[in-house]
């Protein structure tokens, strides 16, 4: 090889290996600009949601800050909480017994009701509504259930008749509950019989319970159901009225379950108990149940009173005197609660509502795009009121920054608990300067991804909330 050709081949190894030096240097520039990106993008960048913002904050709290909320006075004072999540003035639910309703009916009204997808009756509404549904059917009608003809024991249920061995809609129900159509058990089932013949037994409900720990289908709400052959109802229980027939939380009693049922997670109870009274300043009551627990009650509008008379307006062909202008002007002025009660799959004629009802829903959906009323499935608002009324915190000023640690929840019903995310979700405080507030749970920052600062509401104050749920219109029909 001649001098000139290994000066040749020196030159080309320099070249190459600078090259290769290029090339790694450019991906290390590469890789620190990535990192940078996402720090800074993690750490200062704000996204306008309409009058509010969300923004990270540090999560690192000081010794001091932490010594200080411990020592710091834990109670509902000062209190500065806002009475809903913002921009809110009301909250409503619709809470819808399952009475005759059919999976394929039920598909149908929550896909237009849930979701924003193309329907036969309109682009979907996409608010969030739950539904009841039960686990049992007893009942010895000869009444058709859908337009099909189907017989009452076609009705949507975990298990087949009564019989907990067979399976029937078990699989949708349980995914319809993990994605929130579901909230609420209208009983084990309907054993509503117009042969007077009591069908509950202690045994379904057991059989009941091991299924539903198993599959994960625990709502936190019983809705009591029907005639007095349904001996599984509680909460209301009289010698001296008709209600006299309610067994499920006599201990003594062949019918009794309430032991089981508040073991596995009923927080709220419709006790049978309905009024014309549309809206409530706190839609709970306590109930002391005769095994000596305590669960909470709930107040559902269900009727008018005509000359005094009961005059049921809960089911959907009059939806649009339940719902009306008025009476959600009226909610948003008095700042209240409401849960409407319905019977959304009870119709054997196909898609529940009338041109008029879809209208009422239009307008319902309207107060909720326009940050008036918002329509919340009913355990989410029974949730909140519970916290809304019974979350403890602790407030400390240091250095010119407000922190405020939430403790728990102090719930003279089912007791004192330190909450999870979900339980405090819209709690929403009145601060000076929200976004040089810190919000903690248990002593641990909460993080800003779930948290919102607010501008000015109609009071004139500003304020920091833990994020409300964020809207889900995904068609579960289809994801099922
Ligand atoms: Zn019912």
């Amino acid at each position: 090889m001649t001098e000139h050709s290994r000066a040749w081949h020196r030159a080309m190894r320099r070249r190459r290996r600078s090259k290769i030096t290029l090339i790694a240097f450019t991906f290390l520039l590469l890789l620190i600009c990535l990192i940078l990106l996402k720090y800074t993008e993690k750490m200062t960048s704000s996204k306008a949601i309409g009058n509010t913002t969300t923004r990270s904050i540090t999560a690192r709290i000081p010794d001091a800050v932490k010594n200080a909320l411990q020592g710091a006075n834990s109670a509902k004072h000062p209190d500065l909480l806002r009475k809903f999540p913002y921009p809110f003035k009301a909250m409503l639910a619709i809470s819808s017994d399952a009475d005759m309703t059919t999976l394929e009916e039920f598909e149908e009204y929550h896909r237009f009701l849930n979701t924003k997808e193309q329907t036969p009756y309109g682009v979907g509404l996409g608010l969030d509504i739950g539904d009841s549904t039960w686990l049992y059917i007893a009942n010895d009608t000869s009444e058709k259930v859908d337009k099909d003809g189907h017989s009452v024991e076609y009705s949507m249920s975990y298990f087949q008749g009564v019989d907990p061995k067979k399976l029937k809609d078990s699989k949708k129900i349980v995914h319809y509950f993990k994605i929130g159509w579901i909230d609420s058990l209208h009983t084990f089932g309907d054993f509503s019989r117009n042969d007077h013949s009591i069908k509950f037994t202690r045994g379904l409900a057991v059989a009941a319970w091991n299924a539903m720990n198993q599959s994960g289908f625990k709502p936190e709400i019983w809705i009591n159901h029907g005639t007095e052959t349904n001996a599984q109802n509680f909460g209301v229980y009289n010698s001296h009225t008709l209600f006299k027939y309610q067994q499920g939380d006599n201990p003594k009693s062949p019918y009794y379950h309430t032991d089981l049922t508040l073991k596995n997670g009923i927080r709220y109870v419709w006790n049978s108990i309905g009024g014309n009274q549309f809206s409530y300043d706190d839609p709970l009551f306590p109930i002391h149940l005769r095994d000596g627990q305590n669960v909470w009650g709930f107040y559902r509008y269900t009727n008018e009173l005509n000359k005094g008379k009961i005059d049921w307006t809960w089911e959907t062909q009059f939806i649009s005197r339940q719902i009306t202008k008025t009476r959600l002007d009226q909610l948003v002025h008095e700042g209240k609660y409401s849960v409407v009660t319905q019977h959304l799959g009870k119709g054997s004629n196909g898609f529940p509502f009338t041109k008029e009802g879809i209208q009422t829903l239009h307008l319902l959906k309207t107060y909720n795009d326009e940050g008036k009323i918002l329509v919340a499935r009913t355990t989410r608002l029974l949730d909140y009121a519970r916290s809304d009324k019974y979350v403890h915190y602790s407030v400390v000023q240091l250095d010119g920054k407000t922190y405020i640690n939430i403790n728990s929840i102090d719930d003279p019903v089912l007791g004192s608990s330190v909450p999870s995310i979900d339980d405090i979700r819209g709690l929403t405080f009145y601060v000076n300067d929200p976004s040089n507030t810190c919000l903690l749970l248990n002593l641990n920052p909460i993080s800003g991804d779930e948290i919102q600062y607010n501008s000015q509401d109609g009071n004139g104050k500003k304020s920091v909330e833990i994020k409300w749920y964020t809207p889900d219109y995904t068609d579960y029909t289809k994801a099922a």
